[in-house]
Order: C-alpha cells, then sequence, then structure tokens
C-alpha cells in the first residue's frame, strides 16, 4: 500500500471503500502515476503547489479528496493527467451512487456455482474473449467493473 503514503489521515473516498468493505483493498496505480511531481505555473512560472482539495460529489452527499496542484499568485489550479483520470472515476462512481444516469437492468442467472449475467451488446464492442475485468465491491451489493485493455 505505497501509495498510502501519499494520502493524510483525511476521509477520503478509498478510506470510505476500504472501510465499507472491512479487509485489505490494494489500490492499484499506473507507472506514471506519480509523473509530474513538480509542475510550473503557465501563467507565471511560479512553481505549483501540490494540494489536497475536499470536492463535493454532484447528486450525492458524498464528498472526495482529489489532489492537484496549485499556483497561490495566480489562484489557479490544475490536475495532472493522472489526478483527472481519477477524478473522472470518482465522479462516474459518484453518478453510479445517484442511480440518475442511465442504467440497464439484466438478470442474474447461476451455473451452480457462479453468478452470471449478460452485457448488453451496444456495450462490448471491441471486447475480445479472455479479456480481464477487475472487480472492486464497493458494497454487499455494489461493484465496479474495469475491464482490462
Ligand atoms: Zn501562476
Amino acid at each position: 500500500m505505497a501509495n498510502k503514503t501519499i494520502q493524510t489521515d483525511e476521509m477520503n473516498f478509498e478510506d470510505i471503500k476500504e472501510k465499507d468493505i472491512g479487509e485489505k483493498v490494494k489500490f492499484t496505480f499506473s507507472k506514471d502515476a506519480f509523473k509530474d511531481k513538480e509542475l510550473s505555473c503557465w501563467a507565471c512560472g511560479n512553481r505549483m503547489k501540490r494540494v489536497k482539495t475536499l470536492i463535493e460529489l454532484p447528486d450525492t452527499d458524498l464528498k472526495a479528496t482529489i489532489e492537484m496542484f496549485r499556483c497561490d499568485s495566480c489562484n489557479v489550479e490544475y490536475l495532472n493527467g493522472e489526478q483527472a483520470k481519477k477524478y473522472d472515476k470518482v465522479l462516474m462512481i459518484a453518478k453510479a451512487f445517484s442511480k440518475n444516469g442511465f442504467m440497464f437492468e439484466r438478470s442474474l442467472n447461476s451455473d451452480g456455482d457462479n453468478y452470471l449475467f449478460r452485457f448488453p451488446a451496444q456495450l462490448t464492442k471491441g471486447w475480445k474473449k479472455h479479456q480481464k475485468v477487475d472487480i472492486n465491491p464497493l458494497s454487499a451489493t455494489d461493484f465496479f467493473v474495469s475491464v482490462k485493455e
């Protein structure tokens, strides 16, 4: 859990997830997750500070801590690519929690050992047989599934 060292003790979205599940969760980051450790402001050239900001997630009463760069002289904030990706994911999860987005209902079937459901064909373009997915349990009934590229 090396990446936890960049987090503070304050509550963040990942901590909530970890608590809800009640067991160890391994967070994975891509190799370039720590790229742009330092960033200069494009307007004034000053070195930007790495800061954490608490943001409210739309249509929920959840908040998430995201890390960004801030230039104190220009008062601008900037997300690097990795931070932006993380922010996008948090927003998607929040949207799923709010149940406001479009969704598909599918029947759950079982072959005796495993539970199966079908993905709508319009969502699976470009998928290949034997491709892997990551399943992150968010609660006993909610899951975040990522199709690995
Ligand atoms: Zn600046």
